[in-house]
């Protein structure tokens, strides 16, 4: 077995671990970075569906209201670096970006490539050496102080090396074909932190509602909806959402999703209530659906009456929620069918009944307890020289570029190796 020595061991090439690593060069320090994957960075290079959304250009307090666990402990890292610092190490790094609706940033170029390859480029520039296809199976701590670091090599030969400081950027569970597989929870309980229990977050969910198999491909733009956890509503959101197969996903879903999965895992009930006509009041919607049945009473089906005002895949289920045939006339629907189906179009309710898995979920709720680490250093309150960056802590935010920005920041602070007495 090799021994070989560096000031800081980085586990972990990702958004998080490769600015970590950045950092700790630039500061001086010999810095070796441990990728248990052929590629560094190789889930940014997929992110924002291969377009990389690196962060957002919001004010900090909607920044921080965008983190669902653990904005009062990224206080200070993220004040440290914030999106506009984030911005400008981009730029300086030769990197073009745009911002898009919603004040998301992507790169120009539209490749998530090109972050990455930043982030690699300077490293290599800083002088960290990389490691790919290095999975560390342990870390190895005496006295309460990080003591070496044990990994698999290329080669399957098991490799030792010392150091005083280790970062711990492992990512979470979700996309594991990325390699976030979830070893930095095994390795941080290894040495004494609590894991807070894990659960994918920012995922599709599935549904009992018996029609939705008959409408999967469709996709409602513009949709209000309603989150609702035992009859009461949790949280709202304007967007659009997808039918799929098992049920539902698109930029609304993933961002109820998180509240649903908890709910569920406690077995509480969950249900969407979407509005699919949110441009009109009720009323509005009623005195629309009477004109159309007063221009045609004979000759109109309920069907075209339908087809008119909804999407083809909604016209079987809304005729049997007002307990209509689709075939028949619409001289057949009185006030209170008209009534029912102005309710139904405002609030099309669908029962939630599980949540997909980590291999489709964007990000990973829970991890490594924040209050078992320093947030103004980041490193370990049970092991000294033990730091962590990313998503391996019991940090997530919404979708918008927050995810990695909060990497990116955590990875910075990290990288810095302070120590507090
Ligand atoms: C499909 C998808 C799209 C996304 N799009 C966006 C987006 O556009 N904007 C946004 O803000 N967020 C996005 N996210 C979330 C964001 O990518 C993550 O939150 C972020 O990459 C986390 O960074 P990280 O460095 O903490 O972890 P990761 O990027 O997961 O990196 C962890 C690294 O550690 C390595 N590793 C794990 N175990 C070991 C080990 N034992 N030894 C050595 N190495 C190990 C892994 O191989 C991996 O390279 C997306 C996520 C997914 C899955």
């Amino acid at each position: 077995m090799e021994i070989k020595e560096y000031d800081v061991v980085v586990i972990g090439g990702g958004a998080a671990g490769l600015m970590a690593a950045g950092t700790a060069a630039v500061g001086g320090k010999r810095v070796l970075l441990l990728e248990k994957m052929e590629k560094t960075g190789r889930k940014v290079r997929i992110s924002g569906k291969g377009r990389c959304n690196l962060t957002n250009v919001c004010s900090d307090e909607e920044f921080f209201a965008k983190i669902q666990n653990g904005a009062g402990f990224l206080n200070f890292a993220y004040t440290q670096f914030t999106n506009r610092a984030l911005i400008r190490f981009m730029e300086r790094k030769g990197v073009k970006l745009t911002t898009e609706r919603g004040g998301r940033v992507f790169p120009t170029s539209g490749k998530a490539w090109d972050i990455a390859q930043a982030l690699v480029d300077w490293c290599r520039e800083e002088s960290v050496m990389v490691e790919c296809n290095a999975k560390v199976e342990a870390l190895n701590v005496i006295a309460g102080k990080v003591r070496s670091v044990s990994y698999t090599n290329a080669r399957g030969y098991l490799r030792k090396v010392e150091t005083p400081a280790v970062i711990l950027a492992t990512g979470g569970a979700s996309y594991p074909a990325t390699g976030s597989t979830g070893d930095g929870y095994k390795i941080a309980h290894s040495v004494g932190h609590t894991i807070v229990p894990v659960r994918p977050s920012l995922v599709p969910l599935e549904t009992s509602y018996e029609e939705a198999k008959f409408m999967a491909g469709l996709l409602l733009k513009n949709v209000q909806v309603e989150l609702l956890v035992d009859g009461e509503v949790v949280q709202s959101e304007f967007g659009e959402m997808l039918f799929s197969k098992r049920g539902v996903e698109g930029a609304v879903v993933l961002r109820v999703s998180r509240k649903a999965v908890d709910a569920l895992i406690d077995e509480k009930r969950v249900e969407l209530n979407i509005d699919l006509k949110h441009a009109m009041t009720h009323d509005e919607l009623r005195e629309r659906i009477l004109r159309e049945i007063a221009e045609q009473p004979a000759t109109l089906t309920v069907g075209e009456l339908l087809r008119k005002i909804m999407p083809r895949e909604l016209v079987v289920p809304m005729a049997k929620a007002i307990g209509a045939h689709a075939k028949h006339s619409v001289g057949e629907l009185k006030e209170d069918k008209v009534e029912r189906l102005t309710s139904a179009l405002k609030s099309f309710r669908i029962p939630i009944s599980d949540y997909r898995p980590f291999e489709e979920a964007i990000v990973t709720a829970g991890g490594v307890e924040l209050s078992e680490i320093n947030p103004h250093t980041l490193e370990s309150l049970k092991v000294k020289g033990l730091y962590f960056a990313g998503e391996v802590m019991d940090i997530d935010a919404n979708t918008g570029g927050y995810n990695l920005q909060i990497a990116f920041s955590t990875g910075r602070l990290a990288g810095q190796l302070k120590t507090q007495n």
